[in-house]
């Protein structure tokens, strides 16, 4: 490194050299994914105790860093763009969304008010819009009426920010204790939205969290809700917000949107779909019907950074009445103060989220659709569902396991039976095959127990998971738990 680059930390010709050798590096390591373990295997520990104890006082070239890159950190990755990945719910990576990170990273553009920077904001507009057109949202959301939509981070983001406005609107509209609000939701919901209310200062006292059943597909009854609201009712409490959910985390159940929200609006609540997961899916027309019914609703999220070829963070979230957004998170200090703000007739993004300061997330989203297209994500969804459908089969004609839930999109749950096996048994089948098959290092998946049953969850997903890594993952199913019921018959 010369001594010019030393004193310039964005020298252009320094920045162009080390910029291709990490991209080299990256596309070795898409090349070579396979070779390493989809979960991690180090020790807890691990890397600090090899990393020196302070900070170098000297500048290091990229070539000695990628060295460690690769010797020390990539060891305790877990691969989630391997496509051996199947766990959680992936993440999936893609060359347009790369792209569009590096050029928002580049600009470090920090679009807290139009003003800051107009393309930041204009063009999450446009993302937004163009989004809310390809899930066929209604108009009501659309900046053309009187709504719109806003990139935040992560879904718990938005949990937090349309509590908030909930809290708000409904605190101005009838007198109320904040103590008396209650929050109701299934027990599939996702966890966040239970943190979410701890920071909006909800008491767990003052959440529901609605029991499903698995003869109903641990849908949240609209009967069920409305017992419990009219209870409250009557014990004086007001009812805020219900969370609904399409695609819960552990079956990818779909809540139904309309009766529960018809519901809600009796109770004048504010209704959110979450759609974290399978939103995505809604993108191609034969999935849209999940989404019947949210035009019941205030707002509505989805996460890009889940199925949509983009990577962390991105949580596109539209909302009915965006001052219901902006009369509970505005501000306006003498230090931003301008022209544009001031006429009204700009969005001010730092007024629809929790921070001032913001990425320009709609830079990575806008490279994404266009370098694929409407046409290739939809591709890459029907891609990932007719592998799951495909998996599913083969797991239903194998008596040796039961499909827990129907699958609704591309993630499949199954446990192990055995004759006569207790469901204690089959726990600890189910859980001894996912361990195995993990320890395996080829695959990883994940678990939930839904009901009391334990079953390891399939999420097809990794951008660069094809059919042969499915029908691996078959291969490796059947085998281990050959495996492991000859070994338990052995014992009996
Ligand atoms: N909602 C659902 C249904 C999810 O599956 C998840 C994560 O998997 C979340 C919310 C949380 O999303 P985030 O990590 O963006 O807060």
């Amino acid at each position: 490194m010369g001594s010019q680059a030393m004193m310039n930390p964005l020298d252009p010709e320094e920045f162009r050299r080390q910029a291709h050798v990490v991209v080299d590096f990256l596309a070795d390591y898409y090349l070579n994914i396979e070779n390493y373990p989809v979960c991690s295997q180090v020790e807890p520990g691990y890397l600090t105790k090899t990393m020196p104890q302070s900070a170098p006082l000297q500048p290091q070239p990229i070539e000695t860093i990628l060295q460690d890159v690769q010797k020390h950190i990539i060891p305790g990755l877990t691969h989630w763009q391997s496509p051996g990945f199947f766990g959680y719910f992936q993440s999936n990576a893609s060359t347009g969304n790369f792209l569009g990170e590096m050029l928002l990273t580049g600009f470090n553009s920090v679009g807290f008010n139009w003003l800051a920077s107009p393309a930041a904001t204009e063009l999450e507009m446009v993302v937004m819009e163009w989004l809310l057109k390809l899930l066929q949202l209604p108009k009501s959301f659309s900046f053309s009426s009187d709504g719109g939509g806003v990139i935040h981070g992560s879904t718990c983001e938005s949990f937090v920010c349309t509590l908030v406005a909930a809290r708000e609107k409904k605190l101005s509209q009838r007198e109320a204790d904040f103590g008396m609000l209650v929050v109701y939701c299934s027990d599939q919901t996702h966890f966040s939205l239970q943190k979410a209310c701890q920071v909006v200062g909800i008491s767990p006292n003052n959440v529901r969290s609605i029991q499903t059943k698995k003869s109903m597909n641990f849908q949240l009854s609209p009967d069920a809700l409305l017992t419990a609201i009219e209870s409250d009712v009557r014990a004086g409490l007001v009812p805020l917000y219900v969370c609904l959910t399409l695609g819960t985390t552990s079956t990818t159940a779909v809540d139904p949107l309309l009766a529960l929200s018809e519901i809600a609006k009796r109770f004048l609540m504010w209704v959110h779909v979450d759609a974290a997961y399978a939103g995505s899916a809604c993108i191609c027309p034969e999935f849209r019907h999940f989404l019947d019914g949210v035009e019941g609703a205030n707002s509505f999220s989805f996460n890009p950074h889940k199925w949509f070829l983009t990577t962390l963070d991105c949580c596109c979230l539209w909302v009915k009445d965006q001052t219901d957004l902006t009369k509970a998170l505005s501000n306006d200090p003498e230090l931003l103060k301008n022209k544009a703000s001031d006429t009204k007739n700009v969005v001010d993004y730092k007024d629809w989220q929790i921070a001032l300061s913001r990425r320009f997330r709609a830079m990575k989203l806008w490279m994404v659709i266009r370098s694929y297209g409407v046409t290739g994500l939809q591709g890459v969804i029907r891609k990932h569902v007719k592998l799951a459908k495909h998996f599913e089969a083969l797991l239903i004609a194998d008596k040796r396991f039961e499909v827990v839930v129907p699958r609704n999109f591309a993630t499949v749950c199954f446990k192990v039976l055995a004759p006569n096996a207790s469901n204690e048994d089959s726990k600890r089948l189910t859980q001894a095959l996912l361990d195995s098959l993990n320890a395996s290092g080829l695959v990883y998946m994940t678990h939930a127990v839904i009901e009391g049953v334990y079953v390891i969850r399939v999420a097809i997903g990794a951008t660069l998971t094809e059919e042969k890594h499915v029908r691996m993952l078959w291969d490796m199913v059947q085998e281990h738990a050959t495996h492991l019921l000859a070994s338990c018959a052995d014992i009996e």
